[in-house]
């Protein structure tokens, strides 16, 4: 069987959080450490990162290498992956546009991420094209690569279909040119969209309701402190509601039984720590203190790295620029097909 070809981006509009931790950060790791692959590319998403910030550029520029640092810190390693500047690479654009001819208005219009993010941003009275556009480009982004595989969040699953529609119908049109790709979830369902500490469906730079994996331990207990759990549990006596309650839904995500001897020995695990809050006279203090220790523990690592990292911005620099070099050179080949089956390799 033939290997996959990974490739994954995240747009600069900020340091990267526990959603992308959980969603896609450490599925990439995972494959990158089994080493199963033919290649595996990592990228910043610039372009798209300015089609909904075009009017605060400073922002995505800010954000480029921080998002680097995040990538090393978590274990992404610059000799196992090619992690590169979209923006770098003008192929990109160049098989975006004559994507465009492939997709209608009203199909772009139907992508139920881009909907609820054009309501989110207020977009929905006038949304700039570059902005609908942006699954074209993601689909840009994965067939340039020839990519076979995408370790995401849910809210990517749409993007994936529309990239394979752009695949069949290209390929139906001009011949047999580009292959479809299948994304990878977390295997916690709970992972594939962790929620924000408001409660909010999702974890999101945008929305402000994240934990940063640069955060500080004192940040991270403060956020943690201050989640949602459920409004009606007032007393300690009180029986409390699971559903619906931030603090359980990412211990769901994040805590394991062997958490229970270290933090909490009081339990052996979840089930029993859930089911003592519903009978009531388990307090919202001692559940968020466990969560912060088990969150701690993960973040405490990676926190130290980024910050040892962050003393050698050029070396952080070298990886984009040899990445972007690599990332480069692959895509000057696939472009030289990719114009031949549209007739436009006038003088090859
Ligand atoms: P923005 O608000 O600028 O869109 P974002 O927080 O949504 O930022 P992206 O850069 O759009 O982050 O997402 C990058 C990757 O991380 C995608 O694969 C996405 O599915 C995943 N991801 C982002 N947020 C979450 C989340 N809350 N849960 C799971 N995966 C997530
Ligand atoms: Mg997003």
């Amino acid at each position: 069987m033939k290997k996959d070809i990974i490739l994954t981006g995240d747009r600069p509009t900020g340091h990267l959080h526990l959603g992308h931790y959980v969603g896609s950060l450490k599925n990439r790791v995972k494959l990158q450490n089994e080493g199963n692959y033919d290649k595996m590319y990592v990228f910043i998403a610039d372009c798209q990162a300015l089609t909904d910030n075009y009017d605060n550029p400073d922002k995505v520029r800010e954000n480029l290498r921080e998002v680097v640092l995040d990538y090393l810190a978590v274990g992404l390693d610059p000799k196992k992956v090619i992690i590169f500047v979209q923006s770098m690479i003008p192929e990109l654009a160049e098989y975006t546009f004559y994507f465009m001819n492939l997709v209608t208005v009203s199909r772009l219009m139907r992508n139920p991420t881009v909907k609820q993010e054009m309501i989110q941003k207020g977009m929905e009275e006038s949304i700039p094209s570059g902005f609908l556009n942006y699954p074209v480009s993601q689909a840009a982004d994965i067939t340039l690569f020839n990519t076979t595989l995408v370790p995401a969040g849910i809210d990517q699953e749409p993007m994936i279909e529309q990239t394979n529609e752009i695949v069949r119908k290209f390929n139906s049109l001009y011949g047999e040119t580009l292959n479809e790709c299948r994304i990878l979830l977390p295997d916690n369902s709970i992972c594939a969209r962790l929620p924000g500490l408001d409660g909010n469906a999702k974890m999101s730079k945008s929305l402000g309701n994240c934990i940063y994996l640069s955060d500080s331990e004192e940040e991270l207990k403060k956020k943690v402190m201050s989640m949602y759990t459920d409004p009606n549990h007032i007393k300690v006596e009180d029986p409390g509601c699971i559903e619906g309650n931030t603090v359980f839904t990412y211990l769901d995500a994040f805590c394991k039984d062997e958490h229970f001897p270290k933090y909490l020995s009081e339990y052996q695990n979840l089930n029993e720590l859930k089911s003592h809050y519903q009978r009531g006279g388990l307090g919202d203090v001692k559940i968020k203190k466990f969560l912060f220790n088990i969150l701690n523990e993960e973040l405490k690592p990676i926190r130290e790295r980024r910050e040892e990292l962050s003393k050698n911005m050029e070396y952080i620099d070298k990886v984009l620029i040899e990445g972007t070099e690599k990332a480069r050179e692959v895509a000057k080949e696939n472009m030289k097909k990719f114009k031949k089956a549209l007739r436009i390799d006038y003088f090859d």
